[in-house]
């Protein structure tokens, strides 16, 4: 496994990578690794024949009071385990690798990057599609691996990739959780004990609203009501979001129709959680 930092460096490993007639997979990560990205990295490694990671805490995704200096940052052990799990090439590149001073250049997907997560986290996605833009073109991947844990990113990345013709196949897996249902995340780290305790929440409001979806309510208004009165069970916990939306615009859908996303985000404490589920 070879780890890169530079970008010139990483255009021609993955240059190499990709050789005359490999498929090269591409699994962009923050980094603080669990076996949500792992189980990225095992999806690539099976569908392409050579894989890379990126590991960079991207600062234009964060706001201003977000918690980008406190990320966690695991680079060693995260290394150990994508090595371990057949990773062909880590890009780490440094924040001033990626954006040099001046750089003043941003992609931006209108109107759906200011739903759900995009509304509450301005500029948010902003940052999420210039950095994922400037890694598709940096490494060059064949097929790109991303979770639905992050839905609304989905749906953002998706129409980046079809509107900017990326000549690429985005893959999206399943939802990693826990055995009680808490779906995994780097910022699960920040969550004492209790708090881990009340974060389960998340997961019975979505496990209520499928339960009210699938006895026939059609109504998203009634589910979304179902969910929050589960969430006000739990003091600790503050809800950002309740909704069910269309999975590709991220709009309001009033009726409930099959694949319709149920999304929900809340504050667990001071740190921010997201889950979902397709109805
Ligand atoms: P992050 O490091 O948080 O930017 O996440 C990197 C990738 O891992 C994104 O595509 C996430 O959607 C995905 N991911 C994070 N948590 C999970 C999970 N619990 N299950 C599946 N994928 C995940």
């Amino acid at each position: 496994m070879v780890i890169v930092k530079t970008i010139a460096e990483a255009q021609s490993a993955c240059a190499q990578l990709r050789g005359e007639d490999r498929v090269l997979g591409l699994v962009p990560t923050m980094g603080a690794l669990h076996e949500g990205h792992l189980s990225l990295v095992r999806a690539a490694r099976a569908a392409c024949d050579t894989v890379a990671a990126s590991i960079f805490v991207n600062p234009t995704q964060f706001g201003p009071n977000e918690d980008f200096s406190k990320y966690p940052r695991t680079f060693d052990d995260d290394c150990a385990l994508l090595e371990r799990d057949g990773v062909d090439l880590i890009f780490a590149p440094t924040v001033e690798q990626m954006y040099p001073a001046g750089a003043s250049t941003f992609v931006v997907v209108e109107g759906v990057s200011d739903r759900l997560d995009g509304a509450s986290r301005p500029g948010h996605f902003r940052g999420v599609t210039t950095v994922v833009s400037k890694l598709f073109h940096i490494t060059g991947p064949h097929k790109a691996f991303f979770g639905q844990k992050d839905a609304a990113q989905v749906a953002i990345l998706r129409k980046m990739v079809r509107d900017l013709n990326f000549p690429l196949q985005l893959v999206v897996c399943p939802i990693v959780r826990e055995a009680d249902g808490l779906a995994l995340s780097s910022r699960n780290r920040y969550l004492s004990a209790k708090e881990r305790e009340h974060a389960l929440v998340l997961h019975r409001a979505l496990g209520k609203m499928e339960e009210v979806a699938a006895s026939g309510e059609r109504s998203s208004a009634r589910l979304i009501e179902a969910a929050r009165e589960i969430l006000a069970q739990e003091p600790g916990v503050r809800v950002d979001y309740v909704a069910v939306v269309d999975p590709e615009t991220l709009k309001d859908v009033f009726e409930v129709t099959d694949g319709a996303l149920a999304a929900v985000a809340a504050f667990v404490g001071a740190t921010r959680l997201i889950d979902n589920v397709l109805l």
